[in-house]
């Protein structure tokens, strides 16, 4: 029998305030596609995949090591990625964001999980199967990272839901 895993991901949480706001917004304009739930909004920072459940307490404990600081988000422009992912991006990827995103995968490389080889691209979802490519400069939405999320992806019967695993802060400038 195969070992249970775990469908794992790092990743910024997209506040409450901000995620009615980008729905709102969305909702509005009418994008095309399946809308991403309100409460799933968030920006992906690295995909784990499948790893088995034992594995959870040592990825915990290297949430602990990432030291980097906490910055702007801002989310200006509107993209479609991939088979009709439409997104908000970023005209320009923090260097923190960069930073975090880095410190991430070099403690995973040392761990032994093998990442995606596709370079990071910064993106919150907004719908998908968009047949329609929509694209453009977008309203800033945008919020102070504070924190970042270990998150369990379950697929259920109302759709995929992310369960958090852990959070860990990011630090204030001093
Ligand atoms: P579903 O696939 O069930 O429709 P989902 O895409 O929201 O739902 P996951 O597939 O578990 O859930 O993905 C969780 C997050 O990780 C999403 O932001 C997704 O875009 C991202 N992701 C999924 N697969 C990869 C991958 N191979 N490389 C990078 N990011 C990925
Ligand atoms: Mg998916």
């Amino acid at each position: 029998m195969s070992e249970p895993t775990l469908r794992l991901f790092f990743a910024l949480p997209c506040p409450v305030e901000q995620a009615a706001a980008i729905c709102a917004w969305r909702d509005e304009r009418a994008l095309e596609g399946r809308p991403v739930p309100r409460a799933n909004l968030h920006l992906t920072l690295a995909f784990l995949g499948a790893q088995p459940v034992e594995h959870l307490q040592a990825l915990l404990e290297l949430g602990t090591t990432v030291q980097a600081p906490a910055f702007q988000l801002n989310l200006d422009r509107l993209a479609t990625i991939g088979k009709g992912f439409v997104c908000l991006q970023p005209s320009a990827t923090p260097l923190a964001l960069a930073y975090l995103v880095a410190a991430l995968n070099e403690r995973l490389a040392a761990l032994g999980v093998v990442l995606d080889s596709r370079p990071f691209l910064p993106h919150l979802t907004l719908t998908r199967q968009s047949r329609s490519r929509p694209h453009g400069p977008a309203p800033t939405f945008g919020w102070r990272a504070e924190h970042f999320v270990l998150y369990q992806s379950q697929n259920t019967a109302d759709g995929v839901r992310y369960l958090e695993q852990g959070r860990w802060p990011l630090l204030a400038a001093s």
